[in-house]
């Protein structure tokens, strides 16, 4: 179950994400830098894979494939941080 928390979490990362596009600035994540965090993502204890179902993080509720391409987003764990391009 996704936690009120974890919605304004995810809703305030679109919001970081979403003011940096329409600044004209960069908001998606070089292919480099989604892989490597994928990688982390892949091999953590709160990833979650269900078939059918989006691969989540169990820490903060993220659809993970959707939170690595966020330049503005951060793992909950500290295991990957925000980028500056
Ligand atoms: S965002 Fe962080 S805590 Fe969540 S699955 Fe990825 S590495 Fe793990």
């Amino acid at each position: 179950m996704i936690t009120r928390e974890q919605t304004i979490n995810f809703l305030q990362t679109l919001k970081l994400t979403i003011r940096k596009w329409l600044r004209g600035e960069q908001a998606i994540a070089e292919y480099e830098d989604i892989k490597f965090r994928r990688d982390i993502c892949r091999s953590c204890e709160f990833f979650q894979q269900k078939r059918g179902l989006p691969h989540r993080c169990l820490a903060c509720g993220c659809n993970v494939e959707l939170k690595i391409m966020f330049i503005t987003a951060d793992c909950p764990e500290g295991k990957w941080g925000r980028l500056d391009y």
